[in-house]
């Protein structure tokens, strides 16, 4: 039974008021362990900590600050196994993913932005004969990093690296579902030379001690990833006290094929778009529009490749297919299988809970699942399942599906698969979202802008647009 602490002022601790959560196994459905249930007690310690810290921390020279992120990062790959048992345990997603994905990309977030602080350079302003602006970029102070549980040491670092890499101190909360690997960059920080209380890393629920952080008048910034509800309700607390608020929510992402694609590439390319992660992932693409002439054949290898995808123990490095998170996850998935035959569906594919043999067997388990017949504007089809659920849809024109594509209240991803230029280029600048792949998914750039339109958030993560939220402008005006 393994018990996590908090990581305040560089050394773990219990929570102050004794109290602790389960923390459950998603592949055996068994609790492993427990982590600290926080309360704003333990977000007074890291608060003053990170007082203390913040002078020293914002005036450190760029490039001390910069050799402290690197050896985060290469502390971060010496434990690159450990790392990705640990996120698979936690999760429920296949080790090999942990390994290939989640835990490298976690580095590289450290090194990307302990680069990119080197490399930042505000502006200048000329007037001329008459005078000169020149803009400062100054760190915030103490801000907040809340993430949820889809990718967790990913999406983490993601926010903590350029916060760090500014000269801010950080206070962060991990999805409470997913804590284990937020756990151990604690040490991984404290062994890379991280000052104490640069970094605070709490553990709880968010009604409790993610809102403590969004309220806290200290705290003068959020970034936030998660659901769309709950970003809506941190708009809410933090407006009225004018703070910096950067949120990445929920997604519905279109996936359009033209009959024109490079077909295996095609293949390919959607099923792991739609089922990557279990279907987990904010840019999953669930929504698969298909072109008519292409549609029949499209279905058919499609459906036999989610079928064969291999489903089971996570740890086990051939598994493809993991757990979905949690029990309540597993339901609210179900439910919407429920909802799609009540809407009129075929399940061509999956669609019940298994249960694997032996230590997985009380797992959380649902197969790649697959759906037709369903109109687009349907609640299936508009609502976020975040789950191993995709629907397929024939289409015969360009406006028509784009119609249906931008139809959502979200607008975070899309990807588009044809051999057709000038339509690839045309249907990426008539999509509603912040980022559309071409013939390809979730091939990433870190300079590049990250974030949704519409319901999907607010602001931009990524290269200098992450440093630029992580700084405040102030402007100095000299007369000649
Ligand atoms: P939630 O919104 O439930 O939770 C996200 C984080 O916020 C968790 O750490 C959670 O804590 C915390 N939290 C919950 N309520 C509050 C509150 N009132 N104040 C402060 N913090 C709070 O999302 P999930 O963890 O369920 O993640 C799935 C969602 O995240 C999906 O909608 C997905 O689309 C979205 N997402 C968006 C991405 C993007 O880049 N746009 C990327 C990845 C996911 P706790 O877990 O303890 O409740």
């Amino acid at each position: 039974m393994q018990t996590l602490a908090n990581f305040i002022q560089g050394r773990y601790q219990e929570p102050v008021g004794g109290a602790y959560l389960d923390n459950v196994e998603p592949a055996t459905g068994q609790v492993y362990g427990r982590i600290p249930d926080s309360d704003a007690r333990d977000l007074e310690l890291a608060v003053a900590a990170a007082e203390a810290a913040l002078p020293a921390w914002k005036a450190m020279s760029i490039e001390a600050r910069a050799k402290i992120l690197y050896t985060i990062a290469e502390g971060i790959e010496l434990r690159l196994d450990e790392l990705a048992f640990a996120e698979s345990v936690d999760n429920g997603k296949p080790v090999s993913l942990a390994r290939s994905l989640d835990i490298p990309r976690a580095a590289s977030n450290f090194r990307f932005f302990a680069q990119a602080i080197t490399q930042y350079a505000s502006e200048a302003h000329s007037m001329g004969e008459d005078g000169v602006n020149y803009t400062l970029r100054d760190p915030i102070g103490i801000v907040g990093c809340i993430s949820p549980w889809n990718l967790p040491l990913y999406l983490f670092t993601w926010k903590i690296a350029p916060a760090l890499a500014a000269g801010n101190c950080v206070i962060a909360k991990p999805s409470e579902v997913t804590p284990a690997t937020a756990a151990l960059l604690g040490e991984i920080c404290t062994d890379a030379g991280l000052p104490a209380g640069v970094l605070a890393i709490v553990h709880g629920v968010g009604g409790r001690i993610g809102r403590a952080l969004v309220e806290h008048p200290k705290v003068k910034a959020i970034s936030f990833t998660g659901g769309t509800a709950t970003g809506a309700e941190i708009a809410r607390v933090a407006a009225p006290a004018f703070k910096k608020l950067s949120l990445e929510l929920g997604g519905k992402n279109p996936t359009l094929v033209f009959a024109d694609c490079a077909y295996e590439k095609t293949l390919d390319g959607v099923l792991r778009a739609a089922f990557a992660n279990q279907g987990q992932i904010c840019l999953c693409g669930s929504r698969i529009f298909v072109e008519r002439p292409l549609y029949e054949r499209f279905k058919a290898d499609f459906v036999a490749r989610a079928a064969a995808r291999r489903l089971g123990d996570p740890l086990e490095t051939a598994t493809e297919h993991g757990a979905l998170v949690s029990e309540a996850h597993l339901a609210k998935v179900l439910s919407y299988v429920e909802l799609a035959k009540a809407e009129g569906g075929r399940v061509l594919t999956g669609g019940e809970r298994v249960r694997p043999e032996g230590r997985c067997a009380e797992g959380y388990f649902l197969p790649p699942t697959v759906i037709e017949g369903l109109p687009f504007d349907c609640r299936v089809n508009q609502e976020e399942i975040f789950g191993p659920v995709a629907t397929l849809m024939p289409f015969d024109s360009e406006e028509e599906v784009l119609g249906m594509a931008n139809s959502v209240r979200y607008g975070l991803a899309a990807s588009v698969w044809t051999e057709n230029l000038s339509r690839a280029h045309r249907v990426a600048k008539r999509l509603e979202a912040g980022v559309v792949w071409l013939n390809c998914w979730l091939l990433r750039d870190l300079r590049t802008p990250f974030g949704g339109v519409k319901d999907s958030g607010v602001g931009r993560e990524g290269g200098f647009e992450a440093l630029r939220f992580f700084t405040e402008a102030k402007n100095v005006c000299i007369k000649y």
